[in-house]
């Protein structure tokens, strides 16, 4: 069967592998810094791009280069960019499209981080932000200016889960030639595909639902045309923020489960999500697979399901939060997301917390916030630890 027929899943096992000449049903892992040549002739061939040849780590591997293969397949893209790790990929984003006098136009709530470095970091190289709530694309057409060269967008958002009509975006960047950037970290491959809805680049946190083990810190651009793809390689080369062979292959092997990780965590947020929005000391839900959240339709059109995120606030606010986050058992008090384990976490105090009073208000990210990442235990057992936990509230 060509390769370009299969199924999501079957790719997901499949894509990238690369044939080793023993046969090896999985790919050995190049843990190697440099590639000899057969001659000084080959090697200047292979620094010219005259022959196709690995050179040394940092500008590409046979393992890494697996990954990015199959990565790019799933999310519909010409090529993937495998890098250190999720920040590593909105660095490489950020330095190949802004730059002095340059603007950016990005989502109000976006992973802490990405939007602290912008308002911290790039401001000392004269990059212009703009941070709108995306949710409605009107604001993102006010805030367009001759000078914004990139439109930054996460959806669902980190925490508040709002979700951006990308297609509609899309359009509008193309009118004005900007670049459009989507960190699909919370969806993956599995649930939305960013580049078929008119992005230009696509953005992991390959440390989150594509490795989905807990145990890598790893991320990824996958861009949709050629151009894009050498403008961002170079940075990603040139900045040192390559992946390492023996984190690739782990990636690559956490990949291989995607879809059936995301089946199964997601039929468990439902399920969670629905006694959450039942019980009495839970105040409001958010999460997209319930008729009460805001964008409900549009989740329903733009993503395959409604993911394993949810957002929830208290009666009573931080301090029932906290009380609840700290009785629980079978969930881990932790940040991160997307893992086998249910994670519990408070974005206002932790994962955002670097972000101003205002920021934190205008993104919607309230004190009373809690953050729950839900993995593929059992649901009795998940429902079970965070009814106890009620209790305490
Ligand atoms: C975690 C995360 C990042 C940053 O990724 P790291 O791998 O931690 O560097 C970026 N975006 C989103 C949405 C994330 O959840």
């Amino acid at each position: 069967m060509h390769n370009e027929e299969l199924g999501f899943n079957s790719q997901a096992v499949h894509a990238g592998k690369f044939d080793d000449a023993l046969g090896s049903a999985i790919s050995p892992i190049y843990q190697t810094s440099t590639f000899s040549f057969d001659n000084a002739d080959h090697g200047a061939k292979c620094f010219s791009g005259e022959v196709k040849g690995y050179i040394y780590t940092r500008i590409g591997n046979p393992t890494i280069n697996e990954l990015e293969q199959a990565v790019a397949k799933l999310e519909n893209g010409f090529g993937g960019i495998a890098v250190s790790s999720g920040m590593a990929a909105v660095n490489t984003v950020y330095l190949a499209y802004l730059g002095q006098g340059k603007h950016v136009v990005a989502h109000n709530a976006l992973y802490g981080p990405s939007r602290a470095i912008l308002e911290s970091l790039y401001v000392r190289f004269g990059v212009e932000s703009t941070f709108v709530d995306a949710t409605n694309t009107e604001n993102v057409a006010k805030a367009i200016r001759p000078n914004t060269s990139l439109i930054y967008l996460e959806t669902p958002a980190n925490p508040t889960m709002g979700i951006t009509d990308i297609k509609e975006v899309a359009v509008l960047a193309q009118k004005h030639g900007i670049t459009v950037c989507v960190d699909n970290t919370f969806c993956s491959p599995y649930l939305q595909k960013p580049l078929d809805l008119g992005a230009d680049i696509v953005l992991h946190s390959m440390t989150k639902f594509i490795n989905g083990h807990a145990d890598i810190v790893a991320g990824m651009l996958v861009t949709k045309t050629k151009e894009h793809y050498d403008k961002l390689r170079p940075v990603m080369v040139g900045m040192g923020c390559n992946m390492d062979p023996h984190q690739a292959w782990l990636t690559r092997r956490g990949l291989k489960t995607l879809g059936i990780r995301i089946d199964r965590a997601q039929e468990n947020a439902i399920k969670v999500a629905n006694f959450l929005e039942n019980h009495r000391k839970v105040e409001w839900v958010l999460y997209p697979g319930l008729a009460s959240h805001p964008q409900f339709e549009l989740a329903k059109k733009q993503m395959k399901g409604p993911g394993a995120m949810i957002s929830f606030g208290l009666h009573g606010g931080l301090d029932a939060g906290k009380r609840m986050m700290d009785n629980v058992q079978l969930a881990l008090l932790a940040v991160s997301l997307g893992g086998i384990e249910t994670l519990i976490q408070h974005p206002a105090s932790m994962t955002h917390s670097k972000l101003s009073a205002e920021a934190k208000r205008l993104g919607g990210i309230t004190d009373g916030l809690v953050r729950l990442s839900v993995g593929i235990e059992d649901v009795e057992d998940i429902i079970a630890d965070l009814d106890q936990a009620l209790t305490k509230v």
